[in-house]
């Protein structure tokens, strides 16, 4: 865990967030400034920079986290409707929190190509 890292502490418990669902690897809560009418945030509990910090035995744990991402849209009914998966990647790429997240957003129309 990285102490300076606010999803490593909302992963730990230390700060609040609006859980939707964890297990022993996957943390996934509520964006605290929501996008979309969906909006959840999909972490690793294990303190992951980024994209560009990724090794082949994380392989695995991504698996884990689109299953979570999955099943969550089809808890959140937007299953069907279809959602945007978004993993931002450095400054260019839009990401503010260096904790490697998955953003499941939808519930509303993504238009092609993002902004
Ligand atoms: P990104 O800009 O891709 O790094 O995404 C980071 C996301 O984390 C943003 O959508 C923020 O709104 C969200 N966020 C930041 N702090 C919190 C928090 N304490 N609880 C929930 N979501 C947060």
């Amino acid at each position: 865990m990285a102490s300076d890292c606010i999803f490593c502490r909302i992963a730990a418990g230390e700060i609040p967030a609006k859980l939707v669902r964890e297990d022993e690897n996957v943390v996934a809560f509520r964006d605290i400034d929501p996008k979309a009418p969906t909006h959840v945030v999909v972490i690793p509990r294990r303190h992951i920079a980024s994209v560009n910090d990724l090794e082949p035995g994380d392989a695995a744990l991504l698996g884990e986290i689109f299953l979570a991402a999955k099943e969550i849209a089809r808890e959140e009914g937007i299953a069907a409707s279809g959602y945007r998966l978004v993993v931002n990647t450095g400054r260019d790429g839009g990401q503010s929190v260096d904790h490697i997240h998955l953003h499941l957003l939808g519930g509303r129309r993504h238009s092609w190509p993002p902004g």
